[in-house]
């Protein structure tokens, strides 16, 4: 499902990502944990070309987003492809990023009906049915600032799933809330999860880590440093700065 080779971008002179190479199956959870500043936010926001890459290739369901050639020159798919090819892939923030000024429902509408094309109607049933599936059926004429944060999160993942990616991609989404409504969100996510959806999930919930995903990679400094199966990862981390991780999140 998705494909990444030898990543590397700067953000000016500083190197954030350093070589970075991650592939997903069909239907996997793949959890990045790592410190901050490591690169995990801006792998994710390269991955659904929020931010472009230096050089390295990505391709998302065999499709071609990014390469880069011997001569070491990089190209981006057209903007015509580069569209359908983002549409595989839904977003999920630490600060969910839902219009202030939209009702939950018109938040999960609007990208359906502007940007599919889709029919008022049709857009507000499959929302409906999304906000009933991330339990909030009866707060669909709400407002954003009217929802905890843990109904905010949930919102915004109805949100990214009424565009029907592919693969989800989540960026610390409980980082922001209160440790007592992470567990709704972490729900919403498992059971998305139980559904086979193929996700990658930055998260600081080892619990998550070790229970959801399949896959655990760590990064450090820009680079991947190493990926485990999940048992394996949290059983035998291979490389020393795993460990001092592991020992100061456990
Ligand atoms: P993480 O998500 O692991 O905390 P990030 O990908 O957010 O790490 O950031 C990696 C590094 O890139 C950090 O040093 C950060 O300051 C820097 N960085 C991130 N975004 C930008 C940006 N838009 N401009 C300049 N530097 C950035
Ligand atoms: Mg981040």
């Amino acid at each position: 499902m998705i494909e990444a080779r030898g990543l590397h971008k700067r953000f000016g002179s500083v190197p954030v990502l350093r070589g970075v190479s991650l592939e997903i199956a069909r239907g996997e959870v793949v959890a990045i944990i790592g410190p901050s500043g490591s690169g995990k936010s801006t792998l994710l926001r390269c991955l659904n070309h929020l931010e472009t890459i230096d050089s390295g290739s990505i391709a998302i369901e065999g499709e071609t987003l990014v390469s880069t050639d011997a001569a070491g020159r990089c190209s981006y798919a057209s903007e015509r492809d580069l569209r359908g090819i983002g549409r595989k892939t839904g977003m999920v923030f630490q600060h969910f990023n839902l219009f202030p000024h939209l009702t939950v429902l018109e938040n999960i509408t609007l990208a359906p009906v502007d940007v599919l094309g889709l029919a008022s109607d049709v857009a507000r049933t499959r929302a409906e049915a999304l906000l009933a599936k991330v339990g909030l059926k009866d707060k669909a004429g709400s407002y954003p600032a009217r929802l905890s944060g843990g109904q905010k999160q949930r919102v915004a993942i109805a949100r990214a799933l009424a565009m029907e990616p592919d693969i989800m991609l989540f960026d610390e989404p409980t980082s922001a809330l209160d440790p007592e409504l992470t567990g709704e969100v972490l729900r919403t996510m498992r059971q998305l999860a139980e559904e086979r959806m193929t996700m990658l999930v930055v998260t600081h919930e080892m619990g998550f880590a070790r229970e959801v995903a399949h896959r655990v990679v760590f990064m450090d400094q820009g680079e991947l440093i190493e990926a485990q199966r999940a048992a394996d990862f949290f059983a035998h981390p291979q490389h020393a700065r795993t460990r001092a991780f592991l020992q100061h999140m456990l």
